[in-house]
């Protein structure tokens, strides 16, 4: 970033904080930002506190750069890294845009997302797709965009180039994905993809559900969300899910589990671990906050594939993070105009299938999390160092030298009721409406600029770029 006295463009920042999030733990410290990177993590009564305000309060450094004392009640977390944001732009606008999507991002303490290939037109399956998205993102983000690539069949001989161009890995389903121009894979077609991706070092993440399991089982059609729930059994994702790693076992391929909600498949995840398979995978806010058992009849805005599962199913998937099996935590953020999602009618086998919550995810994590004992630390682990590990994004994900100035303001005791009007969502639909949840983001930065900012400051990452 240009030079500029004033340090107002410089990214040039220093936070001072009681506790700051940090690889090492939380602790009290002095965050120095310089040219948009962490230049340095030091004593929280160092030098550079000098001029410092209190209670919040900013003041010049003894270098020009703005100096901003935490309130007592807020913790300095790393800019959040959500890797699971469809922001459907071009060709789905009207569901949800880059725009929109970045703004709310920011709102709730991310300041990278990795957009989904499929839902916008075209879907991001070759290089060109990946050219029109970028163009058409450009100078509107206010975070950062990186994106993931697509494979349908037919498009593996596409992947060099979509990954030669940026795309951080590609995605397939292995069920239908909800929109005709996204086929799926088949076995078949997902080992030769695997192959492919081995070969380029990029990781394959995969929609597992498995499809002839889902075609068996009675269908979903009705108001009744128990009929929902069959629709979509449990043992199809542990089918799928077996598939996967026999895939990657079979390529060297590194694979990646999009969206885990049936419990039943953890401990085959946690069996592939200990044999060394390069197999990860990621959980979604809305199967770590709610249940099965608390959601009405009728309540489209809780559809989602693969379904919100039972309470207890619930339980398993947090001790799966405990134990580290499951890696990460991202939103699976994928809106549509309300009148898909049926609310009139209220037919589960209609509406479409995703929830909106990259505005929200932190506080549904963080309130979940700490009644079950876990600490920021974890939280942070799950949702910015993990995710940023999985896409290669080098320079993000953790408050230490060297990575981007990524910072987020997060009072952890505070508290608010969700209300949809305050949601810069596209479509405010959301099944947490009137929820109360703690943590409150007060302010957010990105390469030491707060966002979101009037002007948007989001950069459009590249696989393969030098970090930050
Ligand atoms: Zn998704």
């Amino acid at each position: 970033m240009a030079a500029d006295a004033g340090g107002a463009l410089t990214g040039d920042l220093v936070i001072r904080a009681r506790r700051v999030v940090t690889p090492d733990g939380t602790r009290p410290a002095t965050v120095r930002v310089s040219g948009g990177r962490i230049a340095q993590v030091g004593p929280f009564g160092g030098d550079q506190a000098s001029g410092a305000g209190r209670g919040g309060g900013a003041g010049p450094g003894p270098d020009g750069a703005p100096v901003v004392t935490l309130a007592g009640d807020e913790v300095l977390l790393p800019g959040l890294v959500d890797t699971h944001v469809h922001v459907n732009e071009p060709g789905r606008t009207d569901w949800e845009g880059f725009a929109s999507a970045t703004r709310a991002a920011a709102a709730g303490g991310i300041t990278t997302i990795v957009d989904m290939p499929l839902n916008s037109i075209p879907p991001t399956t070759h290089a060109g797709a990946l050219r029109i998205k970028r163009e058409v993102a450009a100078g509107r983000v206010h975070v950062d965009v990186g994106f993931w690539g697509g494979a349908v069949p037919g498009s593996t001989g596409w992947l060099p180039g979509l990954v030669g161009a940026g795309a951080f890995g590609v995605k397939a389903f292995l069920i239908d994905s909800g929109v005709p121009e996204f086929p799926p894979l088949d076995r078949d077609g997902l080992v030769a993809v695997m192959e492919r991706a081995a070969a380029l070092g990029s990781p394959v993440l995969v929609h597992a559900e498995d499809a002839a399991l889902v075609g068996s089982a009675p269908g979903p059609a009705g108001h009744g969300y128990g009929a929902f729930l069959r629709s979509r059994p449990a043992a199809a994702e542990v089918a799928a899910i077996a598939a996967v790693i026999e895939a990657a076992r079979r390529t060297g391929a590194s694979a990646h589990v999009l969206h885990l909600s049936a419990a039943d498949a953890v401990p085959l995840l946690a069996a592939a671990r200990r044999e060394g398979a390069a197999v990860t995978a990621e959980t979604c806010p809305h199967y770590l906050a709610l249940a099965a058992e608390d959601i009405p009849d009728g309540a489209t805005e809780f559809k989602c594939c693969p379904p919100i599962r039972e309470r207890a199913n619930r339980e398993l998937l947090w001790a799966a993070l405990r134990d580290g099996i499951i890696d990460c935590v991202v939103s699976d953020h994928s809106p549509c105009p309300p009148e898909l999602k049926r609310r009139g009618g209220g037919d589960f086998g209609a509406a479409w299938g995703g929830i909106s919550s990259v505005q929200l995810a932190l506080p549904v994590v963080w309130t979940g999390a700490r009644r079950r004992g876990f600490s920021l630390d974890d939280v942070a682990r799950w949702m910015a160092a993990g995710p940023a590990r999985i896409a290669g994004l080098a320079g993000k994900g953790a408050i230490a030298p060297g990575r981007d100035g990524d910072l987020v303001a997060f009072a952890p005791d505070d508290g608010f009721v969700v209300d949809p009007a305050r949601l810069y969502h596209r479509h405010p639909l959301t099944p947490y409406a009137g929820a109360r949840l703690d943590g409150v983001v007060r302010r957010a930065w990105l390469r030491g600029l707060p966002v979101p900012a009037e002007r948007p400051g989001g950069r459009l990452l590249a696989r393969g770029e030098a970090a930050g």
